[in-house]
């Protein structure tokens, strides 16, 4: 388990090098239209993502905080016409 435990933060921290490494040689792209409203808003950019054009392309922006989001509540059952089954023999 030790040796487990050791690969697995190995494994982490060349992610979160890998991670470091890629936010400092991307630069962040300008915030869209939709944005405007949203406090993740740093000067021109988002701060959460690092292109705000991607994150609208495909439907609402999961981190928006200007947006209100619907949920859908799961529809309760209605049994119309139940009856007993017969055993069959
Ligand atoms: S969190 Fe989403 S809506 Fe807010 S600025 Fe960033 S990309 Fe835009």
């Amino acid at each position: 388990m030790t040796t487990l435990s050791f690969w697995m933060s190995l494994w982490t921290a060349i992610l979160y090098a890998k991670r470091e490494q890629f936010k400092m040689t991307t630069e962040k792209q300008p915030i869209v239209k939709k944005c405007i409203g949203c406090s993740n808003i740093e000067g021109e950019v988002c701060r959460v993502w690092f292109s705000p054009a991607t994150k609208w392309r495909t439907g609402k922006c999961p981190s928006a905080t200007h947006i209100k989001r619907e949920f859908n509540e799961p529809e309760q059952k209605v049994r119309v016409g139940q009856q007993k089954q017969k055993k069959k023999l």
